[in-house]
């Protein structure tokens, strides 16, 4: 009697479980990347310019396609995608990261995974890469969540990622951009916001002619409104997916802002601002002036929004972004929810972006409309 009671539970038992599987449905695939936002227009882009973009964001889009096409997960998705955006020179990420103020690439990225919410960050990396792909080490295979600097370094080595010396990283592009804010601060003679003088610093600092005004470019002013006109392009990339079993991935990968100092850290990284994922929500990747991202948690609000508010991924994303807009801020996101619906707002005047969609319909986009 005891032993036919025992028989039962285990059979319900099987099926219980198996009712609860998520059944694999290959038709809500789905993945949405983007390549950086900011003074993108058609006024400051050649055709060849252009198609060096748009070929580059759709092999992004066809290798995490193939990966999900094939019952990959989101996270797979995600993390093959941003390395094909780390490796292109067009981006600022991986190789053709920015410049730090003394003229090195330290370079930031994270990925989560919506399932579990578990997450892994590196921040200020010169030596790997692809950046993304310490980021997943540190969620695979560590206790911790973030790592930076030479510890960060040591973890991907003892992981056996790929290590190549940091002038891999170098573009010249890069380097004038560097060159030219230097040049700006010089003659302004003030450090940008970021980059604001500690009182040990010997070299005395005039003021600024004139004020920032963040978001409002003026002519004839200093530094500040140069690089953040000329210069306001964040080549930031990022992706995120869902995947046939309903999993949502995140992952942004970034060298950060041309001139940044002191050790300076992103959105990028920071697992609620520039990167976040939850099945019960969404998962977003954010690209922008990171300062601003980071104070509004941006990549969380948005989560945040669906899950207390109830409101649909859209809207969610919308407020969310008009929000760091009346801050100052600017920039943009890409998000995904677990039906496969998607959204790409930016409140610059381009954003790098694109999706592909189960039956391989696949669009990029570079400008408003
Ligand atoms: N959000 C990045 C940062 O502030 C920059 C970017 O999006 O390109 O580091």
């Amino acid at each position: 009697m005891k032993k036919c009671l025992l028989i039962l539970l285990l059979v319900w038992g099987a099926v219980a479980s198996k009712a609860q599987t998520v059944v694999p449905d290959p038709n809500r695939i789905t993945l949405v990347i983007h390549g950086g936002a900011g003074t993108i227009t058609r006024a400051n882009m050649s055709p060849e310019k252009e198609q060096a973009y748009r070929t580059v964001l759709n092999q992004a889009l066809q290798t995490g396609y193939a990966v999900l096409k094939k019952g990959g997960t989101s996270l797979d998705a995600v993390q093959a995608t941003v390395q094909v955006m780390e490796d292109s020179p067009l981006f600022n990420a991986g190789k053709g990261a920015v410049f730090t103020h003394e003229g090195r690439n330290e370079m930031d990225a994270a990925i989560m995974d919506g399932r579990t919410l578990k997450a892994g960050a590196v921040a200020g990396i010169t030596v790997v890469r692809n950046p993304i792909t310490a980021a997943r080490a540190v969620m695979d295979q560590s206790e911790h969540v973030m790592l930076a600097g030479r510890g960060a370094e040591q973890f991907a080595m003892e992981k056996g990622l790929t290590i190549v010396e940091p002038s891999y990283f170098y573009t010249e592009a890069r380097h004038q951009q560097l060159e030219k804010a230097l040049a700006a601060e010089k003659s302004a003679g003030t450090p940008d916001q970021l980059n604001t003088p500690t009182k040990t610093e010997t070299t005395p600092v005039k003021k600024a002619k004139t004020k920032l005004k963040p978001g409002k470019p003026q002519s004839a002013v200093p530094y500040e409104d140069q690089i953040f006109t000329e210069g306001r392009k964040y080549g930031t990339v990022g992706a995120v997916a869902v995947d046939q079993y309903g999993n949502l991935a995140a992952a942004t990968s970034t060298g950060g802002m041309t001139n940044k100092r002191y050790g300076r850290i992103g959105d990028a990284p920071l697992i609620g601002a520039g990167t976040y994922a939850d099945n019960n929500a969404c998962a977003v990747s954010c690209t922008g002036w990171g300062e601003f991202f980071i104070r509004v948690t941006v990549a969380r609000d948005v989560a945040a929004r669906m899950e207390y508010q109830q409101v649909p991924l859209t809207q969610a994303a919308q407020a969310t972004i008009d929000k760091v807009g009346k801050l100052g801020g600017d920039g943009g996101l890409i998000a995904v929810d677990r039906q496969g619906n998607i959204t790409m707002p930016f409140n610059s005047e381009g954003m790098y972006r694109g999706y592909i969609k189960a039956n391989g319909e696949a669009q990029v986009l570079i400008y408003k409309e």
